[in-house]
């Protein structure tokens, strides 16, 4: 057996891809090491969202090329891969910059490994071809016992201003539905209690299928499954989810309560700078009808602070979004410049290092104050929690809305029960609970 060794940067698209390579490559006599010294093949598996990021991934290559240099004094060779967004951004630009990198392979290329690494035992290559979805039976090496990720599309046609997806995942593209509901029905048999769909854009999901397929079918026929288990979906982008989509989940038995539905800004100038197609009084509205339909049902967005030319008065009108909207959750970022992008091009525009600071912690402090809100809002309800894991002798688990839940109780659960609990107290991040009956 081969040892593999695999560093995964961002987000949960990359880690499932993660998920998929170590599946796969076990069928081709490849075993996963967690320690990088043992294995014959590294691999960083990058993001390029930020700047940081893809930092994060040529240091990596930095000290592989060191180790890669110790082992040959000790007679051993090892080889080195990159793959995910930088691999897809930069392609062959990589090879010339790394000498020690063996391999590049693109976010559609995983498919092609097996036989890319027999390749590189006499050449380095680089493949980054824009190839069609790749149906397999290949195992799935999936990380977390009771969540399993289910990509359903990737890809993005929306070319936001700020962000390289387009250019690293490409054009939207979803897997048939029979490929989901296959794999959702697996994942169900082997005990799983909660399937994410992920996708860029999970509303798009069918648009370039032509059986008239679409998220709300895809995610009604889901709900029909066999077993005990729930559904979670992200991301969406704010004015492509329909009202069919809130219909079934509102009717669903198992599909949770909860959006993800990045806003990004709260002034209508800086929506219109970031190529953002909604203004804030549509957003709040899609918030409302949301709200309207679903009993507590959570929404969570993503904020950047210190976008191009955003003005003080602009930020306010984030910051004033916030609470207006009452989101429960939100992630945060300081503007990223993306040198491919739009927005990375407006270098006069760009808002000094110290500015964005501030401005990010004070976007910080309010999502803080508004998580503390939003959870306060369920002291004495009773939710339903799937047990998750238990730490220092305190189970955790969350709710169907994704609030961090601690029992407080005496009692014995095991990962990956459904209970009811009551909510008794609250903080910033988690909910406090004891059983219900
Ligand atoms: S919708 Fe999301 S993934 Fe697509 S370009 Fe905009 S920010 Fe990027």
């Amino acid at each position: 057996m081969k040892k593999i060794f695999i560093d995964t940067l961002g987000c949960q698209m990359n880690k499932s891809d993660t998920e998929r390579i170590f599946g796969m490559l076990s069928h081709f006599d490849y075993e996963a090491v967690e320690d990088e010294k043992e294995a014959d093949l590294l691999i960083v598996n990058t993001c390029a969202i930020r700047q940081l990021s893809t930092d994060k991934a040529y240091s990596r290559l930095g000290n592989w090329k060191r180790l890669k240099q110790d082992k040959k004094k000790e007679g051993k060779s090892i080889k080195i891969g990159i793959c995910g967004c930088v691999a897809q951004l930069e392609k062959e630009e990589l090879l010339k910059k790394f000498p020690a990198v063996d391999i590049v392979f693109g976010t559609r290329n995983i498919s092609e490994l097996p036989s890319l690494l027999k390749e590189i035992e006499n050449k380095r290559i680089c493949a980054t071809s824009d190839n069609p979805i790749v149906e397999n039976d290949y195992k799935i090496s999936r990380t977390n016992s009771i969540n399993a990720w289910l990509p359903i599309m990737e890809g993005c046609n929306n070319f936001c201003s700020y962000c390289v997806v387009p250019y690293t995942r490409g054009r939207e593209r979803s897997r048939t539905i029979e490929a989901v509901i296959k794999e959702a029905k697996d994942i169900i048999a082997q005990g799983f209690k909660e399937i994410t769909l992920l996708g860029q854009n999970v509303d798009s999901y069918g648009k370039n299928l032509e059986d008239g397929t679409n998220f709300a079918r895809l995610l009604s026929e889901l709900d029909k499954l066999q077993g005990d288990f729930r559904i979670r979906f992200t991301s969406s982008y704010p004015t492509d989810i329909t009202d069919e989509v809130i219909e079934v989940v509102k009717n669903s038995k198992n599909i949770c309560e909860c959006f993800h539905i990045p806003m990004q800004s709260g002034n209508d100038r800086i929506l219109k700078e970031m190529n953002r197609r909604y203004n804030v009084k549509q957003y709040s509205e899609i918030v409302q009808k949301i709200r309207g339909q679903i009993e507590n049902v959570a929404i969570t967005s993503d904020f950047i602070a210190g976008f191009p030319s955003e003005t003080q008065e602009e930020f306010q009108d984030t910051i004033k979004a916030i609470e207006e909207l009452e989101l429960d959750y939100s992630n945060t970022a300081a503007y990223s410049p993306r040198p491919i992008t739009r927005a990375g091009k407006m270098t006069d525009k760009f808002i000094d290092e110290n500015t964005k600071k501030i401005r990010l912690q004070i976007l910080n402090d309010k999502v803080k104050e508004a998580s503390l809100k939003s959870n306060q809002k369920y002291i004495g309800k009773t939710l339903e929690v799937l047990i998750d894991s238990s730490k220092d002798g305190v189970y955790q688990g969350r709710t169907r809305n994704n609030k961090v839940v601690h029992l407080i109780d005496d009692n014995d659960y095991f990962i990956g029960q459904f209970i009811n609990a009551k909510i008794e107290r609250v903080s910033t991040w988690c909910m406090f609970a004891t059983r219900a009956e």
